[in-house]
């Protein structure tokens, strides 16, 4: 899903004047024209239908993102995991990880601002855009969840409502009620009235887990000391837990060793010397271990995942 970022749809000072002085070169002063001729993006979303824009704005309502290396569709919750397992599985592991996505850092999705509230901020007339696709959203969902007397507005007029319906920010209304959804795979997570995801941006712990290693899991897998990772200013980790960024210690596992494989992949490797870093020897109840810690911080961190 595309980010949508503020603008102000005019043009910088410099340019707009070299679009209005002539030019002595023809074929320029050509380009010129064409380019004065053709609007801004933003002007053209600002300008288009209301039912086109209202259109646009549907596909925002649960922005979307993927799981790394995959693509929206393969990273939904209705794929079969295995399914989605064989396609990683076949993944070039000699190429760079998957890191330009957007919301790839799963670390920091509470700074995310949601797609109506960037949008909303770019130009008075985009606020307006999202304000009326908002109230046809709660007008939609009145009946089950809001309760707002629309039937008597549009029966009697503004003068006979109260509370005062026009001066409802129905952007936030909408968005403090949407159902909670998976950025990641779409999973529905909660329904208004909320007992445990409060975000509108947020994951499942199926896309949580997918998305992250251990300091025991990276030490068992690319043989790199906690030290070395955790002194790393390149790995994005969870504030306080031992949780990392996969994405991240993948790119840094690429940078040492040009591969994304787990060293102690093979298992004809145990009790040799690993044939990636050369450095490790390592044994098959490493494995196991691993493992282990593994599920026991997936217990503890339930709860820190969900809040
Ligand atoms: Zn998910
Ligand atoms: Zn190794």
């Amino acid at each position: 899903m595309p980010s949508v970022t503020a603008s102000t749809g005019t043009i910088p000072a410099e340019e707009d004047e070299s679009l209005v002085r002539p030019s002595s070169d023809p074929a320029l002063a050509g380009h010129l024209e064409l380019r004065a001729a053709i609007p801004s993006p933003l002007s053209k979303l600002e300008n288009l239908p209301v039912e086109i824009v209202d259109e646009i704005l549907s596909y925002l309502i649960h922005p979307r993102s993927r799981l790394p290396g995959l693509t929206e569709a393969q990273s939904a919750h209705k794929v079969p995991k295995e399914l989605r397992r064989s396609i990683k599985n076949q993944e070039d592991l000699l190429q760079p990880p998957d890191m330009d996505r957007w919301a790839a850092d799963i670390f920091s999705l509470h700074l995310l601002s949601h797609p109506f509230n960037a949008l909303a901020l770019t130009s008075k007339r985009c606020n307006e855009l999202v304000q009326h696709y908002a109230s046809h959203l709660v007008r939609s969902c009145n009946a089950t969840m809001f309760n707002l007397p629309f039937a008597r507005l549009d029966k009697y007029g503004p003068r006979c409502v109260y509370p005062d319906l026009s001066a409802i920010v129905y952007r936030r209304l909408w968005l403090q009620h949407a159902p909670r959804k998976c950025i990641y795979c779409h999973v529905v997570l909660e329904c208004y009235p909320f007992s445990l995801v409060k975000r509108v941006l947020t994951t499942c712990e199926d896309c949580f887990y997918c998305s992250t290693m251990t300091v025991d899991e990276v030490q068992a897998q690319y043989h790199l000391s906690p030290a070395t990772v955790l002194a790393s200013h390149h790995i994005r980790r969870g504030a306080g837990s031992r949780w990392l960024l996969r994405v991240d210690v993948e790119a840094l596992a690429w940078q040492l060793y040009r591969t994304r494989a787990f060293h102690n992949a093979h298992k004809e490797q145990f009790g040799k010397p690993c044939s990636l870093c050369a450095i490790t020897t390592f044994r098959p109840e490493d494995v196991k271990r691993s493992n282990l810690k593994r599920q026991m911080a997936k217990k503890r961190s339930t709860r820190r995942v969900r809040a």
